[in-house]
Parts: structure tokens; sequence; C-alpha cells
């Protein structure tokens, strides 16, 4: 096991700010360390991008335990943090650092430590009480800075371009898959490190499924094609839905399609800061319920180094929605046998309302 310790090196932002942040919600929490388990986390909190990571946050130091393959990466994205190499990924190194530290109450992510490691720290890393402290990080990350916005928007103008290039060649007679991965074609072409999530391609009667795999069911003839799909640039990601309709909108999903354009519409209309989050899956379910239809998901997540974080836009949601949020809007009607329509957009929570960043047409 290699460690290197460095002269103090100041910390550049984002990172000095975020990590102050953190601190302050350990000492609020009564923790005196903070061991991230979650990459999305880690890269937010420290800027290193390695695969095998593990971040102890304490009230003076930050160290990032690697293996030896990310040496090289951990000294150029993160060279102010203390670097432990290990060997294998095991507990040990992790325990000797918490141990070095003498923690009283060490804060973990319960949703990002396996059992195994929890049950090794926790008779190991004795004295030291292992606290379970779940979304310290991701609560964090809910509001963007200008440098995410533009990051995350960068995001939106990829998949957007590349499903402009695409839409008017998409035909019946032309599969799911083979839409799919021409999307994900055009949108790395136009720099993206790669779809945000495999693209939903859904044609004809599989619309009624909210969340269909494309497969091979070639577009039949006038008939509709739900496309849910976004870019990640770098680690920043989209997530938009659009209909198409290669030859007219059928009789069955017109209605629909103008119930769920306007339950949208509602809905971005009532986001501004201050509102909470459940008020506006409000908005939009109360349409989509007047109109005679069931509205099966939640409105909305939040969008940024994860296809789906905080904040939720559901029903049962009890965030307040607050000015750099990013979020997305996608309410859905979905008939068995049918079809189904949902249009998404990503909406950044601005002063003065909502601020949408997609620009496709609907
Ligand atoms: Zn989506
Ligand atoms: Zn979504």
């Amino acid at each position: 096991m290699k460690q290197t310790t460095r002269p103090i090196t100041s910390i550049p932002e984002p990172h000095a700010g975020r990590l102050e942040r953190a601190r302050a919600t350990l000492r609020a929490r009564r923790l005196d360390g903070y061991l991230i388990t979650h990459r999305p986390d880690q890269y937010w909190l420290t800027g290193f991008t390695g695969e095998d990571g593990q971040v102890l946050l304490t009230a003076r130091g930050v160290t990032l335990l690697s293996d030896g393959r990310f040496g090289e990466t951990a000294e150029r994205e993160a060279p102010w943090a203390r670097r432990v190499l290990r060997k294998q990924r095991t507990p040990e190194p992790t325990v000797r650092e918490i141990r070095q530290s003498r923690l009283t109450r060490l804060g973990f992510e319960p949703d990002h430590l396996s059992f195994r490691w929890h049950d090794a720290l926790r008779k190991q890393a004795k004295p030291t009480r292992l606290v379970p402290c779940e979304g310290l990080i991701r609560d964090l990350r809910i509001c963007k800075d200008d440098g995410e916005i533009e990051a995350i928007q960068a995001a939106i103008d990829v998949a957007e371009a590349a499903f402009l290039e695409l839409e008017p060649r998409i035909r019946a007679g032309m599969t799911e898959r083979e839409v799919a991965a021409q999307l994900v074609f055009e949108m790395t072409r136009r720099g993206a490190s790669g779809p945000s999530f495999e693209p939903i391609v859904a044609s004809g009667p599989h619309a009624s499924l909210p969340h269909h795999e494309a497969g091979d069911r070639a577009i039949g003839a006038g008939e509709g094609v739900l496309i849910d799909w976004g870019a990640r640039v770098g680690w920043h990601v989209s997530d938009l839905t659009r209909m198409v309709w290669p030859t007219s909108i059928p009789r069955a999903l017109k209605t629909v399609y103008t119930v769920v354009k306007e339950a949208h519409d509602a809905a971005i209309a009532v986001v501004r800061p201050g509102v909470k989050a459940s008020k506006v899956d409000r908005v939009a379910r109360q349409i989509i319920r007047d109109a005679g239809h069931a509205f099966v998901h939640a409105l909305g997540h939040g969008i940024g180094l994860e296809v789906h974080e905080a904040p939720r836009l559901g029903l049962k949601s009890d965030t307040t929605l607050e000015a750099g949020m990013v979020v997305t809007i996608e309410p859905g009607v979905y008939l068995p046998g049918v079809g189904g329509v949902r249009i998404e957009s990503d909406v950044l929570i601005a002063d003065g309302g909502a601020r949408v960043l997609s620009t496709l047409p609907y």
C-alpha cells in the first residue's frame, strides 16, 4: 500500500466550497467523519473520477482511497487530497485510516455500503461508531451551481441535436432497436460520452409501458413512437421524452396528447422557488384525472450526475423547490393495448420561475 502526504495545496473551487458545506452538515449531525462510497458523490465532492474510490472526509482532512490504476488520476484531479493506494479492495486500509483519524461518530451512506463492508468496519474500527446517514451528499447536490447548469445544458443540447437529426428519418418499418442505436450514435458523434441510459423507443402499443426497452418490433404504419432518451456529456446527463408520428397522430391518441401537453405546461407554469414539489405533481395529476385517465408514475425527478436524483416530484415528496434545482417534468397517459403519450422536459428552478432548458417542440 502506498501512501502520499503532500504539503497542503489550496483546494480550488468548486470543491473547496463543497467540502466546507459537507463539513457544516457533519457538524450539524454531530459526526466527525463521513465515508463516501457512492461514485457520483465522490466525483461531486472531490472531482476524482476513478472507478475504485472511497473518500474519508473528516473535520480537517480528505483521504482518497483507491488502487494503483488510479494513482495518476487522483494526483491530477485531487492533488490536495491525501491519497492511499491500496493493493486490494479490502476494508483494512479504510479501517486503518478511520483509526488514525480517531473518529467518534463516522457517518456512511446506507444505500451504498455493502453488508460485508459495514460489518467489517463496525467490528474492526471500534471504538468508532458507524452512523447511517442517508443522503448527506445527495442533499447537498440538489441545487446546482452555474458550472453544473452549464454542464447539464450541454447534455441537453447534444441529446436534442441528435434527435433533430434522426427524427425526419424515422419511418414505419424501422425497428425500435434501430432508432435507439442511431440515436446513441448521433449523440456520441456530437460529443456525448454515451447515452445517459438505454433509450426507450416504444412503438404503437408498446408505448403504454412507461419503461419499455427498445426491441425488434418494427414501427407500424400510422403508429406513434414514444422516445425517452438522454445524453451523458462528461459526467452530466439529460433526460427527455418526445412523441414521433411518422405518418399522422392516431385518432385514439389525439385527445390524450392534448391532455398530456396541458398537464406538462400547467406543471411548468407553477414551478418556482418556494412551491412544494408535491403541488407541482398534483397540478399535472389533476388535469390527467379530470380527463378520465390514470397517472401511474411521479411527475418528475432531479437530474445532474445521475438520471434519477433528488428531488422527486411526486405526491408524497416533502421537498420545497429551490432555485438551482434541475428537474424533469414528464406527465404521461398509458392505454394498455393502444399506446401511450409522454412529454418530458428538463427544467431549471430559477428565481423568477421555471427556465425550461430543453427546446425541442412538442
Ligand atoms: Zn426520461
Ligand atoms: Zn425522467
